[in-house]
C-alpha cells in the first residue's frame, strides 16, 4: 500500500468537517500525530491510515492518490460564510477536480482552452474590456448576448460544479489548477441572471488573473468589469441603455442580455449613459420596491454544470467510486439536477 499523501488528510479532513483534534480523537492518536501527517512530517502505519479512511469516510485509495497541487480558492464575502462551509466547499471542489483528471485521462474532457491576458492591478478600464472582448473572440462568440455560461465554460475545459443547499452561505469561487480550473457557483443563486453574472466573474479570474493570488479588491474589482464587459459588450450595448430610469426598456434589455437590471444600470452608469445622480435614483428605486432582494422579469433557472454529472453515469466515470467519497460524489450530482 503507498503512503499517505498529506494534502489528501487535510481535504478529507474538510470533507468531514472535523477539526484535527476531533479526528485524533476518533483514531485514537495524539493531535499532534494529525498534525504532523498533515504538514507530511510523518506517515500513519498502514494500520493507521486505514483507520483515517474509516474515520473520514473516504475509500483509502483515496488518501494515497497523487495531488498536483492543492489551492485555497478565493473566498470574496468572507463575512458570512463560515470557515468549515468554506473549506468543505473547497475541499468537495478538489475532489470535482479529481473526476476532471480522470475524465481527461480517458480523453473524454476537452482541454483547458481559457485564454490567458495577464492584468497588472492598476490596469485601465479599457484593458479590461479589450481582455473580455479577445476572450469572446478566442471563443468565436457571435454579436449579441453569451448563450449558456456554464456550458461554454464546460466545453472550453473548466469544470464547473454547484454547490449544495447545504452551503448556501458560501458565494462562487473558482480553484485554478493549470490543467483543468474548477468554477464553483453558488446554493444559494436561484436566480439565472447572478449566477450568470458569478460564471463570467470566474472566468475574468481565471483569464486576468490565472493562478496568481487572488483576494485583493482590486482583482475582484477586476473579475467583475471583466464579466461585465464579457456579457455585454460596450460597442453593442452602449446605445441600447437608457439615459433615464426606463424600466420598460430596461426590463426588455434584461430578457436580451439575460443579466440583472442591477447589472444593466451599473453598466449604463460605467458606459456614461446615465449620470450618477441618475444611476443613484434608479438603485433607490429598485431597492425601495424590495428589487434588491428579488427582481422583477425572472429569467428562470440558472443554468446547471452537465458534464461531471454525464461523466460520472459512465463506466469509467463510475470506476471513479473506487477511489473518490461516494457521499460527495452524490453531492456535486445532486446539486446540479
Ligand atoms: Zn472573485
Amino acid at each position: 500500500m503507498s503512503e499517505l499523501v498529506s494534502g489528501r488528510l487535510r481535504i478529507a479532513r474538510d470533507l468531514a468537517g472535523l477539526t484535527q483534534a476531533a479526528l485524533a480523537r476518533d483514531i485514537e492518536v495524539s493531535p499532534a500525530a494529525v498534525s504532523q501527517f498533515e504538514g507530511g512530517a510523518a506517515h500513519p502505519s498502514p494500520s493507521t491510515l486505514a483507520r483515517l479512511a474509516e474515520a473520514l469516510d473516504v475509500p483509502e485509495p483515496f488518501l494515497v492518490r497523487p495531488l498536483v497541487d492543492t489551492h485555497e480558492g478565493f473566498f470574496r464575502s468572507l463575512r458570512r460564510t463560515a470557515v468549515s462551509a468554506r473549506r468543505h466547499a473547497r475541499a468537495v471542489a478538489h475532489v470535482a477536480h479529481d473526476v476532471a483528471l480522470h475524465a481527461a485521462d480517458q480523453g473524454l474532457l476537452n482541454a483547458r482552452a481559457v485564454p490567458r491576458i495577464d492584468l497588472q492591478l492598476d490596469a485601465s478600464v479599457a484593458e479590461i474590456e479589450e481582455a473580455a472582448a479577445r476572450t469572446r473572440d478566442a471563443w468565436a462568440l457571435p454579436v449579441g448576448p453569451v448563450g449558456d455560461i456554464v456550458g461554454l465554460l464546460e466545453q472550453h475545459g473548466v469544470t464547473v460544479i454547484r454547490l449544495p443547499l447545504s452551503t448556501a452561505a458560501v458565494d462562487a469561487f473558482s480553484l485554478p489548477f493549470a490543467d483543468h480550473p474548477v468554477v464553483v457557483l453558488g446554493a444559494d443563486k436561484d436566480d439565472r441572471a447572478r449566477s450568470r453574472f458569478d460564471g463570467a466573474h470566474e472566468l475574468g479570474h481565471l483569464v486576468i488573473h490565472g493562478e496568481q493570488i487572488w483576494g485583493l479588491k482590486e482583482v475582484e474589482y477586476q473579475a467583475h468589469a471583466f464579466a461585465a464587459a464579457f456579457l455585454m459588450p460596450a460597442t453593442e450595448i452602449r446605445d441600447q441603455l437608457p439615459t433615464s430610469v426606463d424600466w420598460a426598456r430596461l426590463f426588455e434589455l434584461k430578457r436580451y442580455w439575460q443579466v440583472s437590471l442591477a447589472a444593466l444600470l451599473r453598466r449604463a452608469r460605467d458606459l456614461g449613459r446615465m449620470t450618477p445622480s441618475t444611476y443613484l435614483t434608479a438603485v433607490k428605486a429598485a431597492s425601495a420596491r424590495g428589487w434588491r432582494r428579488s427582481e422583477p422579469v425572472p429569467l428562470g433557472s440558472p443554468e446547471q454544470p452537465r458534464f461531471l454529472n454525464d461523466y460520472l453515469d459512465t463506466v469509467a466515470g463510475q470506476s471513479t467510486r473506487e477511489f473518490l467519497p461516494a457521499h460527495v460524489l452524490t453531492e456535486i450530482i445532486n446539486a446540479a439536477k
